[in-house]
């Protein structure tokens, strides 16, 4: 329909602002028009030949709907216009710029607006019959058009009182009904249309429109055939809301009789003599600038701009929400590596300082997002210290473990061929340092788990850190990290072979907390006493503990030991003395020593006393060389391995990362980074567009929608 888009059409200064907004979310990539941003829909509603299809009609500026004298618009005909743009493709195709296409005719293209109407027609009767039947059965008709606004039109049938042809006795109440099923919906914005040569007090159209918008917020009173009133009368008191007063107000209108429309006059035609009308029509002169269809066609607009700027703070939001994940999203993906190279090798800096920084912190316990479900970074180290390696250390004591015949060998080998001294010195110290040599694997294993500690920190750290983003920045700095822990670890474990290979080097006898010889020999005196004397069994233990002190308290179980040889449940494989000698008839044969050696059972007071008093001194150095150690590995440890991280870990990356032409690569990202950040900073600066566009869309509303006035 070449030059129609001149004329104004329903919507007009609305259709840029729609678009920008359609264009505003299709590019943030927001779904903001599935239903946000629906235009009502628009129903016309009257007595039969009021002339609603007419106005209806003229609102979207095309000839296509059946009017006429009788009853044409037996079903209820939706008319949803869709807004399609001019395309290139379109022009040097031609495609046709505004089509037509039924619901019930799918895929059927109408250009031609006469075969529109003509459809129209033979689908009313094919839903209604030709006899004036009418029928609930919608049409449904799209129209797509670059000078539509995206909405739906509804043409329903006029109200009639008196059954003709074949309509029913209830003809009145069935499309009282029909018609109320569409405007009774809030968002419906209905046209009331009343022939200005009716009485308007009595209007179907205002009776109907009041019992679902009893406030007047959504209907428009239409007053038609202005042209065709009695000689002398005017519908004046009716524009000027005099008679029956609408808050929206009344439009008059001149539309096409039915001799225009037999003569195929045009719609540009009927709108230039409808403002012929007006111009000259001497009761109209004070209303006529809100006269006319164009007028209508802003008053509509106006309505419609008003439900848009209604819509616009929830749309606002919605735009804020994005961009804020938007934001978001771009935050965690990063700035991306800068382009020259001084950027670059400052971002690298700032990475590893800011991960030895947090790999300090996490050592020290002040990271800030502290787990609250499990110990964690220093925490865990202070654990493995504590309660894994002291008390795991306390736990040992081989001193108790060696049996009272250990000790028997030990002092009977010491003492070689002379006769036993009674304070054992050299098997003491002997068996003391096998004692403490046992403590060397738990120390050291003790560096080691905390060295996996510190491993375990820095492996959360660069997985939790956005260091992920660089790929090879990472690998180097868990490489570098674990070469520095191994670098803490060396030392730590030299250390602690130092401190216990000290605790062997001397055996202190003078250490003040050392039970020391005539005390221990008091004390195993006291238990030989006891043990001689039959204790019941039982009350050994206690009074064992009774003598109160750490070495004396294993001493109850080797005595019970004792004893129960004593008692004659040796074991099998003490010597019998028969295999070493014998008689026969009055001469002694002695025999060779077997080749294990068992020491012989202890069978004077004295000799266990120096068993006693052996254990006795045994528990009580080896308990104070366990204090020591207990002590200082955890310190050695913190000092070569844990403090080092502080002392030196920013220090050790930088020289091993820190190369000018190696930064460069370092910072090389996932290609899918990249991409994500770019798609990301799109949509960012695209929400931002459109949350600018969106706020100051109300004063272009004011604009669009105000009409020319
Ligand atoms: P509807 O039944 O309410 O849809 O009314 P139509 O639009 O079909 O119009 C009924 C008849 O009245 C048609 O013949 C129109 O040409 C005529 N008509 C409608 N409006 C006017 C008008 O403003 N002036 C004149 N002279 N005729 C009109
Ligand atoms: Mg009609």
């Amino acid at each position: 329909m070449p030059g129609a888009h001149h004329q104004h059409t329903l919507g007009d200064g609305l259709v840029p602002l729609i678009n920008t907004l359609q264009d505003i979310f299709s590019q943030a990539g927001v779904d903001a028009l599935g239903g946000e941003l629906e235009l009502p829909q628009i129903a016309v509603v009257g007595s039969q030949s009021s002339g609603k299809s007419s106005v209806l009609e003229a609102l979207v500026g095309r000839d296509f709907l059946p009017r006429g004298p009788d009853i044409c618009t037996r079903r209820p005909l939706v008319l949803q216009l869709v807004h399609t743009p001019y395309s290139h493709a379109s022009h040097h195709e031609r495609a046709p710029a505004e089509w037509g296409e039924f619901l019930h005719r799918p895929g059927e293209v109408f250009t031609d607006f006469e075969a529109i109407r003509g459809e129209i027609e033979a689908e009313t009767e094919r839903g209604s019959g030709s006899n004036k039947g009418v029928s609930e059965k919608q049409i449904r008709l799209k129209i797509c058009s670059p000078h539509v606004l995206t909405m739906t039109l509804v043409d329903l049938p006029g109200i009639t009182r008196v059954p003709v042809g074949d309509q029913p006795a209830d003809i009145e109440k069935q499309i009282r009904e029909m018609i109320l099923s569409y405007i009774k919906r809030p968002s419906c914005l209905i046209l009331a249309v009343t022939p200005g040569n009716s009485d308007l007090a009595n209007s179907d159209a205002l009776t109907l429109s009041r019992l679902v918008d009893e406030e007047g917020k959504r209907t428009i009173g239409v007053i038609t055939k202005l042209d065709i009133m009695d000689r002398g009368t005017d519908a004046l008191a009716y524009i000027r809301n005099e008679v029956v007063p609408l808050r929206l107000g009344y439009v008059g209108v001149v539309n096409r009789c039915q001799q225009d429309i037999a003569q195929r006059r045009s719609i540009r035609e009927a709108r230039a003599s409808e403002a012929e009308f007006f111009r000259h029509h001497p009761s109209y002169a004070e209303v006529a600038s809100h006269c006319g269809t164009e007028a209508l066609g802003w008053t509509v607009s106006r309505i419609l701009g008003e439900h848009i700027a209604e819509l616009l703070p929830a749309l606002q939001d919605k735009l804020a929400a994005r961009k804020n994940d938007a934001a978001r999203e771009l935050a965690s993906l990063g700035d991306g590596r800068p382009d020259d190279p001084a950027g670059q090798a400052a971002m690298v800096l700032e990475k590893l300082h800011g991960y030895a920084a947090s790999f300090t912190k996490a050592v020290a316990g002040k990271n800030e997002d502290l787990n609250t479900t499990a110990l964690e970074g220093g925490a865990r180290i202070h654990y493995v210290l504590q309660d894994i390696f002291v008390k795991g250390l306390e736990s040992l004591d081989p001193t108790s473990a060696m049996s009272e015949e250990d000790i028997r060998t030990a002092i009977q080998n010491s003492a070689g061929t002379k006769a036993v001294l009674l304070l054992p010195e050299e098997p003491f110290e002997m068996l003391v340092k096998q004692a403490i040599k046992k403590m060397s694997d738990p120390c050291q294993k003790c560096a080691r788990l905390v060295h996996d500690e510190l491993a375990r920190i820095a492996r959360q750290l660069i997985s939790a850190q956005d260091m992920q983003r660089y790929p090879r920045l990472a690998q180097s700095v868990e490489d570098a990290t674990r070469d520095f822990l191994a670098e803490g670890l060396a030392p730590a474990e030299t250390m602690i072979a130092s401190l216990v290979d000290c605790q062997l080097a001397h055996i202190n006898t003078s250490h003040p907390e050392f039970v020391g010889g005539s005390k221990a020999l008091r004390l195993a005196q006291a238990e030989v006493g006891k043990r001689r004397g039959g204790v019941p069994a039982g009350q050994e233990n206690e009074d064992a503990s009774e003598d109160s002190f750490a070495g004396a308290k294993s001493d109850a179980a080797g005595a019970k030991s004792l004893r129960r040889r004593a008692l004659g449940d040796a074991s099998a494989e003490t010597n019998k003395k028969s295999d070493l000698y014998s008689h026969e008839d009055g001469v002694v044969t002695l025999r060779e020593p077997p080749g294990k050696l068992q020491a012989s059972e202890p069978s004077t007071d004295e000799e266990m006393l120096q068993v006693i008093v052996t254990r006795i001194l045994l528990g009580s150095y080896y308990s104070i060389s366990r204090g020591v150690l207990t002590d200082t590995v955890p310190k050695a440890v913190m000092h070569f391995l844990v403090n080092s991280i502080a002392r030196g870990l920013q220090q050790h990356l930088i020289q091993s990362l820190y190369h000018p032409n190696v930064v460069n690569s370092l910072l090389t990202e996932h290609p899918e980074t990249e991409a994500k950040r770019v798609a990301a900073k799109a949509k960012y600066s695209a929400l931002s567009a459109a949350a600018a566009t969106v706020a100051s869309m109300p004063s272009e509303l004011a604009g669009a929608g105000a009409g020319r006035r």
